[in-house]
């Protein structure tokens, strides 16, 4: 069967490539890519897809049948008109200057207009060795495949900016993997996400060309990704423009820095390369979700010395990666001076979005510093006791402000603390105290009821893709079992709706995923 699908390819027609075709593992220089052809796979098949993204792009398997289908997103069969390619790009890691990095497993097929007139691009994950894999395999396992596309399309229900994930596939192949790097590896299941985007344009992209002291790519790069992605930016190669477009990414990049405060969700690695500079999420690695409340957790077994890429950290970590983006582009203005005015804007730019956030979390009318002073009170509560985030703000819309605070405390916030038993009294009536604070603030607001529910219920989620669940997930996929994945799938369409008998998706970790992997930590091992 035809496959329909029609690929444009503006990236590799309008920048430049490597003109090395043979794909081995090498520096590339002056390129924004090398073409490279995806790895042929044994014996594909599909575990998931996104229904809804696929008709998005004319590529449904009803459409084009499923077994080509799995052909294309597994990377055997060859869209005509597609050009494959790897981006070339660099990054900082954990604050220091990392040299080339590039797409050292994903490959993109092309970009595919989809049917809301947005150009996509559609890249495979787990695809095989490209010139930027530098010493690894190029490959992917289940594992890190399966989280990537269940928290990808999750994110996008949740209206979190996101890259998406069309289709997950199983390779058919093995992939060894050393997961706790502790000289014990073994065969895991590999497997390949089709990821999808408007760019994958990161902050890496550009800095690879200031560390190659190459403006005239980099002012090409920058002027392309302003007309490609920035309508409403004039993309004539002024300094002007330069600004703008940084003033942009800043702003993205600062809601986007809000939003994950508002879900809950742990980056995990927050290098540079993993920053798009269309203020997506991208780059689903070690991430998680906060169970307790803690903005001091990190996921990432990498990052739990050092801690910089903590919950709370995330925000000024963005600013620091901001700064990195900024000093590439002062190659391309003659004054520096506006691009640091942008950067010193960013903290009331973060505090604004983080401000509208707690409003709609909290259901007030407005949000002024006597209410701020609150969620301070509430952040620093919850650094003695162990509460459920997700769980807890949920919870909140339900409270009547005109009932007393023991029955506040009891019937309402209690199915959120983890030890119930351990709460000491006077943390007990902390809590108290401050739902009582919180109930007087919403009578003073006159807020009422019905609008604060509605306006909580539809900013507090009830349903994240907890960390425990994505491994039990995992575990049934990895035996062939994909019935787990599916329903959990469905309800993560709507995660602000309570849907009766999914009540296992939202609850809070059990006992037992407290210490497992994969459930509380997770290694950079994918
Ligand atoms: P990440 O930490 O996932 O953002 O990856 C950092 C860099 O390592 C990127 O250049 C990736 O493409 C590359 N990389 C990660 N895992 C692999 C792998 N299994 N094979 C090849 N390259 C990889
Ligand atoms: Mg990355």
């Amino acid at each position: 069967m035809s496959s329909a699908l029609k690929f444009t390819n503006e990236f590799v027609d309008r920048l430049p490539g490597d003109p090395e075709p043979r794909n081995f593992v090498r520096l590339v220089r002056d390129s924004c890519y090398s073409l490279v052809e995806p790895t042929t796979t044994s014996k594909p098949s599909v575990i998931a897809y996104s229904q809804e993204l696929a008709e998005l792009l004319g590529t449904s398997p009803e459409k084009v049948g499923i077994e080509t289908f799995t052909e294309i997103f597994a990377g055997n069969r060859t869209v005509p008109g597609s050009t494959p390619y790897a981006m070339c790009y660099g990054g900082h890691q954990f604050g220091h200057w990392a040299g080339q990095l590039g797409d050292g497993r994903a490959i993109t097929l092309g970009e595919i207009e989809g049917s809301d007139g947005v150009s996509y691009a559609l890249q495979l994950k787990g695809s095989g060795l490209t010139p930027y894999s530098r010493t690894a395999d190029g490959l992917a396992v289940l594992r890190s495949s399966l989280r990537e596309f269940v928290c990808s399309e999750a994110m996008h229900y949740l209206r979190v900016p996101t890259t998406r994930a069309l289709s997950l596939i199983r390779t058919g192949d093995h992939v060894v993997r050393d997961m706790f790097y502790d000289g014990n590896p073994e065969l895991e299941t590999g497997a390949i996400v089709c990821r999808v985007a408007p760019t994958f344009l990161r902050f890496g992209s550009y800095e690879i060309f200031a560390a190659q002291r190459n403006i005239e790519v980099l002012k090409q790069l920058v002027d392309f990704t302003i007309r490609t992605q920035f309508h409403s930016i004039n993309a004539d190669s002024s300094p002007d423009s330069y600004v703008e477009w940084f003033r942009e990414v800043l702003d993205r990049t600062a809601f986007l820095m809000a939003e994950w405060w508002r879900v809950g969700f742990v980056h995990g690695v927050m290098n540079t390369d993993n920053m798009s500079v269309t203020g997506l999420t991208i780059d689903y690695g070690p991430y998680g979700w906060l169970e307790d409340f803690d903005f001091g957790w990190t996921p990432n077994t990498t990052d739990a010395q050092t801690k910089r890429y903590t919950f709370g950290k995330q925000p000024q970590i963005a600013k620091w990666n901001l700064l990195q983006l900024a000093n590439v582009l002062c190659l391309l203005v003659e004054e520096p001076e506006p691009l640091q005015e942008a950067l010193n804007s960013y903290d009331q730019i973060f505090e604004t979005y983080y401000r509208e956030v707690m409003r709609c979390k909290l259901g007030l009318r407005e949000i002024s510093d006597e209410e701020i002073h609150l969620v301070q009170e509430l952040y620093s509560l919850f650094e003695s006791i162990e509460i459920d985030m997700t769980l807890f703000f949920r919870s909140l819309a339900s409270i009547d402000c005109n009932s007393s605070s023991d029955q506040l405390v009891l019937e309402q916030v209690g199915l959120a603390l983890y030890n119930p038993d351990k709460i000491s009294t006077e943390e007990r009536a902390r809590l108290e105290n401050w739902l009582t604070t919180y109930a007087t603030a919403l009578r003073k607001q006159n807020q009422d009821p019905d609008v604060r529910a509605k306006l909580m219920n539809n900013n507090n989620p009830l349903y994240v893709p907890r960390n425990y669940l994505a491994q039990l997930a995992i575990d049934d996929a990895d035996t062939g079992d994909y019935a787990f994945l599916s329903q959990w799938m469905e309800v993560l369409k709507n995660p602000y709706q309570e849907q009766p008998g999914m009540e296992k998706f939202a609850a809070k970790r059990p006992d037992w995923a407290r210490t497992r992997a994969g459930c509380s930590m997770l290694s950079c091992s994918s």
